[in-house]
């Protein structure tokens, strides 16, 4: 068993460094703009990205889907899941 943190980092290690260029951390997506070509995205910071598409995964208060023209509403579903992690040697 491994820390969703750990994942992120094996995701992310296996990456080749221009791959690793591309990702981009403390960021804050506050706008998309859609245009002829594609989409282009701007974040708190004033920088601006451009691309085919935008794939939100900005959890359950999205801005992304806030920005969504298909936007609409999460809801709950009632199911549940739990985790815990505890230290091999105390198995
Ligand atoms: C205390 C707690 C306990 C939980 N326990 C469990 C559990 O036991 N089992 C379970 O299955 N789930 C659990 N969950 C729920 C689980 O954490 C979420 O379902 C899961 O993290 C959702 O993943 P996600 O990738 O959609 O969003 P998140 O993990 O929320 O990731 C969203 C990311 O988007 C970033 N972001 C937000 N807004 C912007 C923006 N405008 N621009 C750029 N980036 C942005 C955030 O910084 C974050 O990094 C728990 C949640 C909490 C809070």
């Amino acid at each position: 068993m491994f820390h969703r943190a750990e994942l992120i980092q094996a995701i992310y290690d296996g990456l080749n460094e221009k791959d690793q260029a591309r990702i981009h951390t403390n960021k804050q997506l506050e706008n998309i703009e859609e245009t002829d070509d594609g989409v282009t995205v701007t974040c708190a910071d004033g920088s601006t990205y451009q691309g085919s598409i935008v794939l939100g995964a900005d959890g359950v208060h999205s801005q992304t889907r806030k920005l969504s023209k298909y936007h609409s509403s999460p809801w709950t579903d009632h199911r549940l899941s739990c985790f815990g992690m505890f230290q091999n040697a105390r198995l």
